[in-house]
């Protein structure tokens, strides 16, 4: 049985067709990783899981249960938390506040959301932070505070859209470890990451996107040898 269905997803803006009958299942505690190069839809799949689109085809369940078209605040109230690749902290906050923020649709105490954001924080490594407003973060952080936030909303799934993207070097090790540590207390994890070395290292199965659609869905070692897959990003690098 699985955590998380999707099936025959499409969505389209205008003439362009960004996922085109995308269908994969996630099971419980599973780390599944999405790859694809720049266009091929990763983004658009999750806002259409996350209830931030709606898909133009195909239906969305969570835990047997249909969640299509569903807005993103009941979508996250029935366990599916999501970070962005364009980070959005609220920035006139203070770290612990953006933090609170999730944990507040679990509780309305807002002392015992002040107490669990502060856990949600240490647990990432920012407590130190807790009090600096959002903006002074570096990428890195802000990476951390994202994590945190979602976490905050307890959820079943946790999508990921790329943890180590546009961070320095040193910085992707720490991210790492700690999408490893919360893979291995059990949670579900849906990851985009661009890059194939640490994808390959923390996923169990990885789904590959090419122009919309699925090319190829397995373990890490066979998706990173498919053909397909080699061709999708060679043809690429030729474009650039
Ligand atoms: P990825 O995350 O894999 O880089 P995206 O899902 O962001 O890809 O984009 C897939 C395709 O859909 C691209 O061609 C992109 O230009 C297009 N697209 C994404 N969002 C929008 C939007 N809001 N309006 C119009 N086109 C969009
Ligand atoms: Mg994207």
């Amino acid at each position: 049985m699985s955590l998380l269905s999707v099936s025959g997803v499409t969505k389209r803006f205008g003439g362009v067709t960004a996922n085109k009958g995308i269908s994969f299942e996630v099971a419980p505690g599973e780390l599944v990783g999405i790859i694809g190069p720049n266009g091929a839809g990763k983004s658009t799949l999750f806002e259409c899981v996350s209830g931030f689109y709606r898909p133009d085809e195909g239906e969305i369940h969570l835990d047997g249960e249909r969640v299509t078209g569903l807005s993103p605040d009941v979508i996250c109230r029935k366990g599916i938390a999501r970070t962005f690749q364009k980070l959005r902290p609220f920035s006139g906050m203070t770290v612990l506040e953006n933090v609170m923020v999730g944990a507040l649709t679990r509780t309305k105490d807002v002392k015992h959301a002040r107490e669990q954001a502060s856990e949600w924080l240490s647990r990432v490594g920012l407590s130190e932070k807790a009090d600096s407003h959002a903006r002074t973060l570096s990428t890195g952080q802000r990476k951390r505070l994202e994590l945190a936030r979602a976490l905050a909303t307890e959820p079943r799934v946790l999508l990921l859209d790329e943890v180590t993207g546009g961070v320095d070097q040193r910085t992707i090790p720490g991210l790492v470890q700690l999408v490893k540590d919360l893979h291995a207390r059990g949670l579900t994890l849906l990851v985009i990451e661009h890059n194939m070395r640490v994808i390959t290292a923390i996923a169990q199965r990885i789904v590959a996107l090419y122009m919309g659609e699925v090319i190829a869905d397995g373990a890490p070692e066979a998706v990173a040898r498919d053909p397909k897959v080699v061709e999708a990003y060679l043809g690429q690098a030729y474009v650039k």
